[in-house]
């Protein structure tokens, strides 16, 4: 078997023209969608992601304000342009890139975001919704792997899922929106044992541990879903998943590849996140 290819960036690009096509309707209401996304220090990888996060405002049409701030900046100086942002009615998205300096409480800033606009889902508040099932910005990652698995057909219900990895930011928030999906959820971490064994028993495997071709061809069960979240550049600059794709995708029958599968999803939900906001503060839904 040979599995279908889940092309992120082709559902990224369907996705944010649909966010464009919104954004463009609500212009001629008078409703711009903003996102402020604060950058605090140089770190080059941040720099990218921040670069990409306002070019792709600018294709669809949001508002963005991109806020840099020295590497030297303090806690209270920080939260004082949170506070700002929270307050501005033509922002409706704050995003605060990290990772932040070391002597600044990332945890006391994603706090410090209104929850209404808290578009990257991180707040606990945000995180506890979710697990109550209650609506709520869900972490834009997770929630692209969502959109992936949807686009292409795969239904949950029912489903083995299991999750590799239980990062805050991603594999707790996939293993929850994989059980309001009616799946039967195994979250698995670096102190499972026997995870080839677990991973065999999946139909859905969402992996999210950033270890370079970590999970083999011959962990999967024939037919299974794979949908790699794991982003890493190799000594020789190639950039590969946490799962083996030469080998997994003899096995799969559907698997994202690396780069184009979840990456390119991430800003697309990062902007349909604010443009809902926008038009929730607006009254409209
Ligand atoms: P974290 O480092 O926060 O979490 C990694 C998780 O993997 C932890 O839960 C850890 O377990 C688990 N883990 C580590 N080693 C093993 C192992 N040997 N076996 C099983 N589990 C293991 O990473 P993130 O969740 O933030 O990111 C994961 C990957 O996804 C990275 O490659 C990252 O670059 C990529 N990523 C991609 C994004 C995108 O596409 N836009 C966005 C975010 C991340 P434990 O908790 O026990 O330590």
């Amino acid at each position: 078997m040979t599995a279908r290819m889940i092309d992120g960036k082709e559902i990224s690009a369907r996705r944010r023209a649909a966010v464009a096509q919104r954004v463009a309707e609500l212009k001629t209401e008078g409703i711009t969608p903003g996102l402020a996304v604060v950058i605090v220090g140089s770190d080059p990888a941040s720099e990218v992601y921040v670069r990409n996060k306002v070019k792709a405002c600018a294709e669809t049409g949001v508002f963005s304000e991109k806020i840099e701030m020295s590497a030297e900046t303090t806690q209270e100086q920080l939260l004082a342009v949170v506070e700002e942002l929270n307050a501005r009615d033509d922002i409706h998205g704050i995003l605060v890139q990290f990772p932040l300096p070391a002597h600044l409480d990332e945890d006391a800033v994603i706090e410090a975001i209104r929850i209404d606009k808290d578009v990257d889902g991180f707040h606990p508040e945000s995180v506890g919704r979710l697990l109550v099932g209650k609506d709520t910005f869900v972490s834009c990652t997770p929630a692209g792997v969502m959109v992936l698995l949807e686009e292409s057909g795969v239904d949950l219900r029912g489903k083995d899922v299991v999750v590799v990895g239980r990062s805050n930011n991603v594999g707790k928030p996939a293993a929850l929106l994989a059980l309001e999906r009616h799946a039967t959820v195994t979250l698995c971490h670096s102190r499972t044992d026997d995870l080839p064994g677990h991973v065999r028993a999946a139909d859905v495997v969402i992996v999210a541990v950033g270890r370079p071709e970590m999970v083999k061809g011959d962990w999967l069960k024939p037919g299974a879903v794979v949908i790699d979240v794991g982003i890493n550049r190799l000594d020789d600059g190639r950039l590969v998943g946490d799962v083996e794709f030469e080998t997994a995708v003899e096995v799969a029958s559907a698997i994202t590849p690396v780069p184009g599968g979840v990456g390119p999803m991430t800003i697309a939900m990062l902007l349909e996140n604010t443009v809902t906001s926008a038009i929730r503060a607006a009254g409209l839904e």
